[in-house]
């Protein structure tokens, strides 16, 4: 009931309602919660006739019929709703910002601009796939083909700036777009922690591009002079690092097989500051999940810090592991987005947000840069999108918007082929159940995104391959016909 109690504040007497409102000017920034009403500008003019604009102004037109004693000011409402559509501007091309654009664009009364740096949306869970020989489309969706004749408008650009003011942005590029409600998902970025090396010579696996990186590397190292590094390092026991150190042996050895090569004996380790892996699960199940690594071949280095990186080694506990593939899965920040525009933070440095997910009074910030309980998951993302989507549509209904309840994500770690480890509530699974569950949940995901029959066709294409190599394409492609001739 903040809304109410805001209202009383601002209006419950006519001199309380002068002092307020008459000191305002229209210049002046009433973006803070004192002077406005979830976003609705209050604009006292200098005629004494104040006018609320923005999304909520109906709401408060409604609410004044209702209490005319709340108002003994003559209080004139504009209400962009009944004039034109409200304006949302999306930023941030990933999980919560594709969900929230998908949900408002079936409401007519609203236009959106999703603004992203980049044409595609990352579907990170499959990440580690890509890396190791799967599709392509397994991880990235173009945006074009997501919003598929929805009425959204993609805008390609990075988001520099915010004016609260005037309740506009500023993109890299010079763009503007104003917003009568603006919600943030633009997701965190990699954090190498000022580790010496890091930054500059190792793999990452936040993007696509990335994930391709590090595939391309690993075939180069063959390709090249065909005497493979045989050594590995993954860096990061949390749910990335895991799923790349479980993926990897079979795709090393696959690796081998098409460039000819004799099967050889790789290295891998798995590098982790904390005394145990995967710290979101249950002591008993990242007990599970160590004993599948060290099954699979993988050495654990556990409670051992990186030191730093050269061009032929990472440095642990102040000596020396051999190697020229060092991935870096151990680290992430939030957007520096918010500290450049002077945004609220929690101690973890996440956006502190309101119980409807509002950093300030409009401005929704949701998914992994927010502060909530289980922030740092696509499901809280895509929770997050429900919740502030609902409200909008609530708000443009004129119903009061209901505050965040957090849910608690299902827990689930691939671990090379057919086994995962899974916490859903109390329950724990693992093997090859946990496995099925996983491909269950991916199909569900893609469906959040896209319709049945194309979610379904690109959760089917999980398994297959595909390699920009052009030896092991060529392999794939013989072995692929031979399939064909044999059936
Ligand atoms: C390898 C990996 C595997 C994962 N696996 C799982 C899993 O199995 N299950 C699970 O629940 N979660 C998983 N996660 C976490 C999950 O991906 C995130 O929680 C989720 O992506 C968060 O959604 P988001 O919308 O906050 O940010 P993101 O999905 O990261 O989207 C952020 C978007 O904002 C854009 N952007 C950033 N800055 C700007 C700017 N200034 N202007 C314009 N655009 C900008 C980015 O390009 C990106 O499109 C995984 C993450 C990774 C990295």
């Amino acid at each position: 009931m903040e809304s109410f109690a805001l209202l009383y504040r601002l209006f419950e007497s006519p001199s309380l309602a002068q002092n307020r409102l008459s000191s305002f000017n229209v210049s002046k920034d009433m973006s803070l919660s004192e002077k406005s009403v979830f976003g609705s500008k209050i604009i006292a003019s200098k005629t004494h006739e104040f006018v609320l604009r923005g999304l909520y102004a109906n709401y408060i037109q409604k609410l004044a019929k209702h209490r005319p004693n709340l108002y003994t000011y003559h209080i004139s409402t504009t209400s962009i709703m009944n004039s034109k559509k409200h304006q949302i501007v999306i930023v941030g091309g990933g999980f919560g910002g594709v969900k929230s654009a998908l949900r408002l664009a079936e409401d007519g009364r609203f236009h959106i601009t999703l603004i992203s740096d980049s044409d595609s949306f990352d579907f990170h869970p499959a990440l580690y796939r890509t890396a190791t020989g799967g599709k392509r489309k397994i991880s990235s969706i173009p945006l074009a083909e997501v919003f598929n004749e929805k009425r959204i408008t993609i805008v390609r650009d990075k988001v520099v700036l915010i004016d609260r003011k005037i309740h506009s942005l500023k993109t890299k590029n010079g763009q503007i777009f104003s917003y009568d409600a603006l919600i943030l998902s633009i997701g965190l970025v990699t954090n190498y922690f000022g580790i010496n090396g890091l930054s500059e010579l190792s793999y990452s696996m936040k993007s696509l591009e990335e994930a391709e990186e590090i595939k391309n590397h690993l075939h180069k190292q063959l390709f090249d002079d065909h005497r493979p590094d045989l050594s590995y390092v993954i860096i990061g026991g949390g749910p990335t690092g895991v799923e790349l150190a479980g993926a990897l042996p079979a795709y090393l050895k696959q690796i081998c097989i098409r460039h000819g090569l004799k099967p050889r004996e790789f290295h891998i380790d798995l590098v982790e500051a904390a005394p145990r892996l995967l710290p979101n699960l249950p002591k008993d199940l990242s007990a599970k999940v160590t004993r599948r690594l060290r099954k699979l071949g993988i050495k654990l280095y556990l409670k051992t810090p990186a030191q730093a990186q050269t061009i032929d080694s990472l440095i642990i506990n102040s000596k020396p592991i051999r190697s020229h593939t060092v991935i870096w899965t151990a680290g992430v920040a939030n957007n520096p987005f918010f500290t450049e525009n002077q945004f609220q933070l929690a101690s973890n440095k996440k956006v502190r947000v309101d119980q409807y997910l509002q950093a300030e009074p409009g401005i929704y910030v949701i998914g992994d840069s927010a502060d909530t309980p289980y922030s740092g998951m696509a499901q809280t993302a895509l929770h997050d999108a429900v919740t502030v989507t609902n409200n909008l549509i609530r708000l443009a209904d004129k119903k009061l918007p209901l505050p965040y309840v957090a849910k608690k994500p299902i827990y689930i770690t691939p671990v090379g082929k057919y086994w995962a480890a899974v916490l859903w509530g109390n329950i724990r699974l693992y093997g090859k159940i946990g496995w099925i569950l996983r491909r269950l949940a991916d199909l569900i995901a893609y469906h959040d995104f896209q319709p049945w029959l194309i979610a379904t066709k690109r959760w089917l294409s999980e398994d297959d391959e595909e390699e920009s190599c052009p030896q092991c394409a060529d392999n794939l492609a013989n072995s692929v016909f031979l399939d064909t001739k044999l059936d």
